[in-house]
């Protein structure tokens, strides 16, 4: 058994299970306020699952069992420790982002029913800042999971969501706010401050 693969694929476990914590006293609040309007259709409900399907549960067969293990390959021992370094600003933005959406979160695309736009804290230089540490995170799983269906399962979900997403959620955004979301707009980038 290869060691230092097994240390890259144990610390990404470790910070699923972390970023688990970090959300569930959010998930828990966000339970008064509830859902006024639900976007979620057929298309993004199967996303969604597929989305999950590439972070957890097929990372962790990989990681636990040998069904995978055909398609192993290796990467530079660099390539990795990269990886295990972004998990640290993965984490940060993961927890900041739902800190200051707080009550305005959901998994899916949906108003609820006491609705506020954010457009301060982290908010103020990305609109989303959640997807961005989204990104990172599945690009994390790629530098630290050396195997061509565990490592890019959570980019091929998650992309195919986010893309398919994006736009509607702005233009939910924008139904539900008006002009002070076509404002938010104009002076914020999407993932990237002043990039994009
Ligand atoms: N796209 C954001 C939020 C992800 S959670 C991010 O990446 O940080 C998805 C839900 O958040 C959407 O259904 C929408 O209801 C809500 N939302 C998105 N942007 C918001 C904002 N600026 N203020 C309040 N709620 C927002």
């Amino acid at each position: 058994m290869d060691i230092t693969r097994l240390i890259f694929e144990i610390l990404f476990l470790v910070f699923v299970i972390i970023s688990g914590f970090i959300r569930r006293p959010f998930q828990k609040q966000v339970k008064g306020n509830s859902i006024n309007l639900n976007n979620k259709d057929t298309l993004e409900k199967w996303l969604l699952g597929l989305t999950f399907l590439g972070m957890y549960p097929i990372p962790l067969v990989y990681v636990l069992s040998p069904w995978l293990d055909f398609a192993n390959y290796g990467l530079p021992l660099a390539i990795n420790v990269l990886g295990a370094l972004l998990l640290v600003p993965t984490a940060l933005l993961f927890y900041r982002s739902h800190k200051d959406l707080g009550t305005n979160w959901s998994v899916s695309l949906e108003i609820r029913e006491e609705h506020s736009l954010v457009t301060n804290g982290i908010y103020k230089y990305i609109r989303h800042p959640m997807y961005s540490a989204i990104w990172l995170w599945v690009i994390c799983q790629a530098l630290l999971l050396q195997n061509y269906i565990a490592g890019f399962s959570g980019i091929l979900g998650f992309g195919l969501l986010y893309f398919f997403r994006i736009h509607r959620e702005e233009k939910m955004m924008e139904q539900q706010f008006g002009e002070q979301y076509v404002a938010y707009r104009k002076k914020t980038k999407r993932l990237i401050p002043n990039v994009f």
